[in-house]
């Protein structure tokens, strides 16, 4: 483990010039695709019928009475009570369907270089810079095309896969597939085999977009960046949007392991994760999608085809505490049917044909994914991306690297910026692109070693 440099939990898969329009083909199959979702590291999906689920809930007292520390068990078809504790009890657990789906739907937004759907497009990220005015631009703005598609004339590959609202109603297009429930693959008597103990999860604060250095791409020869502008070598003001990242994507922590011992605070949750190892099966229907649509979803629902290899196993994160480590799953398909129509005898005929072999091997390239995340993509989704000796972590200074509990994170972001000759202000590090496993550095060592050098550390 290098001693002053760590890996960010999460980076950015660029957006390509233009989106893509959804497809003209008019060839149209209806039928279900039969998979799996086994999980890597444990996986996390709330219960949220109730948010005392276990008797920490209770012990952990707060003179303000408006404070609590919250627990929550694993999704469940049980309507857990507010007044009753579950530590031992233990339910049948259920991965959600609509979880699988907006984890498939993000996959192929950016494989189709399409509309980024979950976007939150009227925020205004306020970043304190140099100009005391009030920041202007939305992230919607700043997304440009890539917000999500609003007219249904003009709709990208994965709004017309998935269904969009729309500005109004008639503009709707509807979605093409449904999301079956996920149930475990071998029923256990005893519910509690799948799961792991208990466990009090570090503080996970929403997205910081403030933190320019990691949401925006660094303007040309600039010192410091914003949303709305940069300032120059000369700290001159330049006023341009800032330009977004892209998408965000999170590494697999293929050595994970729990931090032990996090005490229980209004900020963090006490959670029980099904554990690694635990295989679910589940359904997608699909309805009239064109032979396209479909190659497509195989290759992403069959954990990347060809393109998954035994040392570089593609897989995908799934539910919360993803920067913690959690959530990496493997998907794969077991069988695809196709369901056709057919006239016998003056009756119409509904047949199930077993079409598995047809598309199971197609490559990336064959399917015709973007090429502008390619790189990118394959390389963060690789399971085994990461090697051991990196630490991966929110960032953290040469002090705080022995520390099971990262606090005071704002220390790296505070140092990460100086004050230039001319008052003005300078940015030190940014992300580093993700086409590799390239870690940011600690402050400290950096200015003795390197002279404030701005540099990353690359493996
Ligand atoms: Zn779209």
């Amino acid at each position: 483990m290098k001693k002053n440099e760590f890996l960010n939990p999460y980076n950015f898969i660029e957006l390509p010039e233009h989106k893509r329009k959804q497809y003209e083909d008019m060839d149209r199959h209806t039928g279900v695709i039969e998979y799996s979702v086994t999980t890597k590291t444990p996986l996390f999906i709330p219960n949220t019928s109730t948010n005392k689920a276990f008797k920490i809930s209770d012990e952990k007292k707060f003179s303000d009475p408006e404070k609590a520390h919250y627990s929550y068990d694993f999704y469940s078809y049980t309507l857990l009570k507010q007044n009753q504790r579950y530590d031992d009890v233990y339910h049948q657990p259920v991965i959600p369907g609509s979880e699988v789906r907006g984890m498939i739907r993000n996959l192929y937004e950016t494989l189709t270089d399409s509309c980024m759907s979950g976007l939150t497009v009227n925020e205004i990220p306020n970043v304190s810079g140099i100009l005391k005015e009030e920041p202007v631009n939305t992230i919607g703005k700043l997304a440009g095309e890539f917000a999500p598609c609003k007219n249904a004339n003009q709709i990208c590959p994965s709004c017309a896969l998935f269904g969009t609202i729309g500005e109004d109603i008639t503009s709707a297009a509807a979605s093409k597939l449904r999301f079956a429930d996920l149930l475990p693959e071998k029923m256990q008597a005893n519910a509690k085999s799948y799961y792991d103990n208990i466990i009090t999860l570090q503080t996970l604060g929403g997205p910081k977009l403030e933190n320019v250095a990691f949401y925006l791409k660094k303007p040309y020869g600039a010192n410091f960046w914003t949303y709305d502008y940069y300032t120059d070598k000369k700290d001159k003001v330049c006023r341009k949007p800032g330009t977004l990242r892209g998408r965000k994507y999170y590494w697999h922590h293929q050595n994970f392991n729990y931090t032990e011992g996090v005490e229980a605070t209004n900020l963090n949750k006490t959670i029980r994760p099904v554990k690694s190892g635990i295989t679910f099966k589940g359904k997608i229907f699909f309805e009239d999608i064109s032979e396209k649509q479909l190659q497509e979803l195989i290759w992403i629902v069959n954990g990347g085809n060809t393109d998954s290899t035994e040392k570089k196993d593609i897989c995908y994160k799934l539910g919360a505490a993803k920067p913690l480590g959690l959530g990496s799953v493997k998907c794969s398909i077991s069988r695809v049917l196709e369901r056709t129509v057919c006239l016998q005898d003056d009756t119409i005929e509904y047949k199930e044909v077993n079409i598995t072999d047809r598309y199971s091997s197609l490559s990336y390239e064959e399917n015709g994914f973007s090429n502008t995340g390619r790189r990118v993509f394959l390389n963060m989704c690789n399971y085994h991306a990461v090697p051991d000796s990196i630490m991966i972590s929110y960032p953290r200074e040469e002090e705080q690297m022995e520390d099971e509990i990262l606090e005071e994170g704002y220390l790296w972001f505070q140092n990460n910026r100086e004050k230039t000759d001319n008052k003005g202000m300078k940015i030190k590090q940014e992300l580093p692109p993700a086409t590799n496993v390239a870690t940011l550095k600690c402050h400290r060592l950096e200015t003795q070693n390197n002279k404030g050098r701005s540099s990353y550390g690359r493996r």
